[in-house]
């Protein structure tokens, strides 16, 4: 059994701050290896995108996607064995921090085929035949991952995609219809979840297949389009009646949802990653426009009201980069990190969406234009409007905010109860306050803080782990505060730690991380009073009279202008009855092997 993490410690109630130091060294610089990969990566960013043009036409360019191929970008992270760079994962981080930056769509282009496309659930369970076929091809051709469909959301067991086994075909037969596919508009290659009904000889159940995207039976039925990530080649695929050999099946039969869990679990970082590079980015923005807008005889930063804004921004910037680094070196150790990768995503797109909203207050009316507007009319073209509409749904997808705070509660619940079981060291029995391993008293009080509310929650915690699981439905807000708190002192311990190794008693980095803490501080107060002065007896009884339509006069005197149609599209069976919208980028199904030599780092078996 692996050791628990430092979020475990954590919502124990002991502070581990151990569990959090990173490599010595500076812990800005990564390998030779993979810092010539990022040199050679951010040149093709600044020089051979357009970003304005891929937001203009909603398309990626093929040179650009085979640029990116070329670089090894859809393979940073794959062994050398197989062909691919065999970087690390904070290289791979910092990768999708340069491409995301560059436009968000190329963000998603590489992490849905690296964080949940067929590389790492081949990595995780692929027989050793499936990685000598497969991982050479994910080097150069495009993977996604299906999971979702209409009636399934966070509740992956209301799935309809059927595999029926043919044993004597030695095949599965795959029918059903996937929505929102990311990547599955120009996919060479398909991971697809689907149930395999139980029979007398097997129990079944969700199961995970390696598809070719060109197998007869499977079309691109729609491309969707959405409220930012344009460029996003994401959308509908139909299964009908595909034969999948069975050799393609990953894991066993009924092990589908471990290999989709297991796999986005590596993949969460993604998510904190992007959230990262668009605060940082808002720091720049601020920072250069603040001073440069003089409204009221005052450059606008010296406003106080927006002095707080600027401060909120670079604080939250160096904080976000601080759990991506440090949680990512010590996702590159190995070790059970899925916790900590939860918090940082739960954290990351709540606070890189107010981030991003802060930024925009502070542009005014420039935050609201299109940065093609601006520039039209003789102004610098800032995409702030982009950034709010394409960090938007970081809140919705890889796990909604509402079920990422289920899922760490109902996982704290379970630690406790095992803490309980195997009569660990009684909960608050962490390092010392002595003993953190921080130059500055500064950040060594802020540590003394977190071990102090860790210890406060991890009292409820205990209680309610001591409950039937039936009694907790009505307590998710209040465990959803008691997770919120959690992931602040998780936010507030690894900008400690990466203050400590970015320079120990160096004033900028303990300054960013003491206003951060400073922050989170008050924002953790009110979640502790929120947790005795609430509404949500009141709220769930309200509610109750909304779904019973008690309110309905209260929508009256507006127009709907919805399209009308159902709400959940009924699935229906059989073969497409459209055109196949896949699109082939230049070298989709060739499968030239782009050379790598020159890009690949001393892959050290990560
Ligand atoms: C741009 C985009 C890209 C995507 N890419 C992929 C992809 O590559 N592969 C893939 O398989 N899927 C993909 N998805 C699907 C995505 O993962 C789902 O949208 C996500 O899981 C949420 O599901 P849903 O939209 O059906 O929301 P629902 O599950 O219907 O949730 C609706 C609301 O109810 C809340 N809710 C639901 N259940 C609970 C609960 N038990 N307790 C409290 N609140 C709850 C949710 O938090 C949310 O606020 C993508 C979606 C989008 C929009």
């Amino acid at each position: 059994m692996t050791a628990p993490g430092f979020g475990a410690e954590l919502f124990l109630g002991r502070l581990r701050t151990g569990l959090l130091t990173p490599p010595p060294g500076d812990p800005r610089r990564l390998g030779d290896a993979d810092e010539q990969f990022l040199t050679r990566l951010r040149e093709f960013c600044e020089n051979k995108v357009d970003s304005h043009l891929i937001e203009r036409e909603d398309r990626i360019p093929d040179q650009v996607i085979e640029g990116l191929k070329d670089l090894g970008a859809f393979a940073i992270k794959i062994p050398q064995e197989y062909g691919g760079l065999g970087l690390s994962g904070r290289c791979y981080l910092r990768a999708l921090m340069l491409v995301n930056s560059t436009h968000s769509a190329l963000g998603e282009l590489l992490a849905a085929h690296q964080a949940i496309g067929l590389p790492q659930p081949l990595l995780l369970f692929g027989t050793d035949e499936q990685k000598r076929a497969f991982l050479p091809r994910c080097v150069h051709e495009i993977s996604a991952f299906a999971l979702t469909e209409p009636e399934i959301g966070n509740d992956p067991f209301r799935m309809h995609t059927t595999a029926v086994p043919d044993r004597s075909r030695d095949t599965y037969t795959l029918s059903g219809v996937k929505l929102w596919t990311t990547n599955g508009t120009i996919a060479d290659l398909l991971v697809v979840m689907a149930m395999v009904p139980p029979a007398e000889d097997r129990p079944g159940g969700m199961t995970a297949f390696v598809v070719e995207a060109d197998t007869p039976g499977v079309t691109v039925e729609h491309r969707s389009s959405f409220l930012g990530l344009r460029g996003l080649e994401n959308g509908v695929i139909r299964l009908h009646d595909v034969a999948v050999p069975a050799a393609n099946r990953i894991g066993e039969e009924g092990e589908g949802l471990t290999v989709a869990l297991a796999a986005q679990e590596t993949g969460r970082l993604s998510l904190p990653a992007v959230c990262a590079a668009a605060a940082k980015w808002s720091a720049k923005v601020a920072r250069e426009w603040a001073g440069a807008r003089v409204q009221w005889g005052r450059p606008i930063g010296e406003h106080d009201a927006v002095a707080g804004k600027l401060a909120y921004i670079a604080a939250t910037a160096f904080a976000l980069e601080a759990m991506v680094e440090i949680s990512g070196g010590r996702a590159d150790l190995g070790g059970d990190t899925a916790l900590e990768a939860e918090l940082a995503k739960l954290f990351a797109s709540e606070h890189g969406w107010l981030v991003a909203d802060e930024l925009m207050q502070l542009r005014g009316g420039r935050g609201y234009e299109t940065a093609e507007s601006a520039a039209a009319r003789g102004e610098r073209g800032v995409p702030v409007e982009r950034l709010l509409r394409d960090l938007r749904i970081g809140r919705i997808f890889d796990g909604s905010t509402e079920a990422l705070r289920s899922f760490i509660a109902d996982a704290v619940l379970t630690h406790h109860r095992t803490a309980a079981d195997t009569t660990l060291d009684a909960p608050g029995s962490g390092e010392a306050p002595a003993d953190y391993p921080v130059g500055s008293r500064v950040l060594a009080g802020h540590l003394l803080f977190v071990e102090q509310a860790a210890r406060r929650i991890a009292g409820p915690f205990a209680e309610f782990a001591r409950r039937p699981e039936s009694e907790l439905g009505t307590f998710q807000r209040h465990l959803g505060r008691l997770v919120d708190i959690g992931a602040e002192l998780y936010a507030m311990s690894t900008a400690c730690a990466y203050a400590e190794a970015l320079g120990g008693t160096d004033d900028a980095p303990v300054r960013l991380a003491d206003m951060f803490c400073r922050q989170a501080r008050i924002r953790i107060a009110e979640l502790f009073a929120r947790l005795v002065a609430n509404t949500d007896g009141h709220d769930r009884a309200l509610a109750r009279a909304v779904l019973a339509g008690d309110f309905t006069w209260l929508e009256e005197g507006v127009v709907d202008p919805s399209i009308d149609g159902p709400w959940i599209a009924e699935p229906k069976p059989g073969a497409a009855i459209g055109p196949d919208l896949r699109r082939r980028t230049v070298t989709s199904g060739v499968g030239a092997s782009p050379d790598l030599t020159e890009c690949k780092g001393a892959d050290d078996g990560r």
